[in-house]
């Protein structure tokens, strides 16, 4: 039986054992997927046991992506890049590879018709998942990336290691002027939040909006862009795509992200 799951401190919440189950029964696979709650002081002797314990790999969720990029005996440049790693794959030798799949997660939850020239990216937001977006977005060749957060300083940093020019929050709603895509890499939006405070009164009714945001599904953002006609993208999409990567390499099987499996996520959220 091959095994994989996912570590987290809580991991309750984490939808990757109903996704990753729901493929396994999907394909027919003699496996099973489990969630770990790893305290963060013993993360590094978690993931250490994996080869020992038979496993093929694993994920690792908040807050154990930046430690495992210093765990992980290596790991790809885009996990580098973006200074976390998503997935670990025990290779034969026993070794540990790291991966962030969270941008590949992205990029193909906005679909084939997405076009990165297509003009100039406002991303919402200076954390985690805007990390993992920039870099997508400036990998995929978009000409110009707005990095747009609460706390300037972060959005500066951000600009000057993976590229991309800081906008103050005062600044948002100028920003919008002439782009292509709007992603929201905050926490507004949630449930429990309040919206993102954003106008969209000046973005191009053309441009893409992407939320990262998958509860609830439809935020405020996503209801006010569909309501003036902009293409409205949710996070689940996101959620589902990240998942392809590790379920290929520990499972053997390139599985597909299909109607039926985010109804069946959509159903847990
Ligand atoms: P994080 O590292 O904690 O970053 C939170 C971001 O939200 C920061 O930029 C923060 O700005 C901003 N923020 C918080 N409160 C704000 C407020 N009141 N007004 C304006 N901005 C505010 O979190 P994260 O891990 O990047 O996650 C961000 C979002 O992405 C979450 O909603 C998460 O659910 C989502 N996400 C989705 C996926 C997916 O697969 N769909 C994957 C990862 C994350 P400051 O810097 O000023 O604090």
């Amino acid at each position: 039986m091959k095994l994989a799951g996912v570590m987290g401190w809580p991991v309750a919440h984490s939808r990757s054992p109903a996704l990753h189950g729901w493929w396994l029964r999907r394909y027919g696979i003699d496996g099973a997927y489990v969630p770990f709650a790893v305290r963060p002081e013993r993360l590094e002797q978690a993931i250490r046991a994996l080869p020992a314990l038979g496993f093929a790999g694993c994920n690792v969720t908040i807050p154990h992506k930046e430690a495992a990029l210093r765990i992980v005996d290596r790991a790809d440049a885009t996990a580098r890049r973006i200074g976390a790693v998503n997935t670990i794959v025990v290779g034969p030798d026993g070794s540990l590879s790291g991966s962030n799949t969270d941008a590949f997660g992205f990029v193909e939850s906005l679909g084939p018709d997405w076009r990165p020239d297509a003009g100039p990216a406002v991303v919402m937001g200076a954390g985690g998942a805007a990390r993992a977006i920039i870099v997508a977005l400036a990998d995929r060749g978009v000409p110009e990336i707005r990095i747009v957060n609460r706390t300037l300083a972060r959005a500066e940093a951000l600009a000057a290691e993976l590229g991309g020019r800081a906008v103050p929050w005062d600044r948002r709603e100028t920003a919008l002027e002439g782009a292509a895509l709007l992603v929201n890499a905050t926490s507004q939006g949630m449930t429990g939040q309040p919206p993102l405070d954003l106008s969209l009164e000046r973005l191009p009714k053309s441009a893409t909006v992407i939320d990262t945001v998958y509860v609830p599904l439809e935020t405020p953002l996503l209801a006010a862009a569909r309501a003036r006609g902009n293409r409205a993208v949710d996070g689940l999409g996101m959620l589902l795509h990240q998942a392809r990567p590790g379920f290929e390499a520990w499972f053997g099987v390139a599985p597909e992200v299909t109607p039926a499996l985010r109804e069946a996520i959509e159903a847990t959220l």
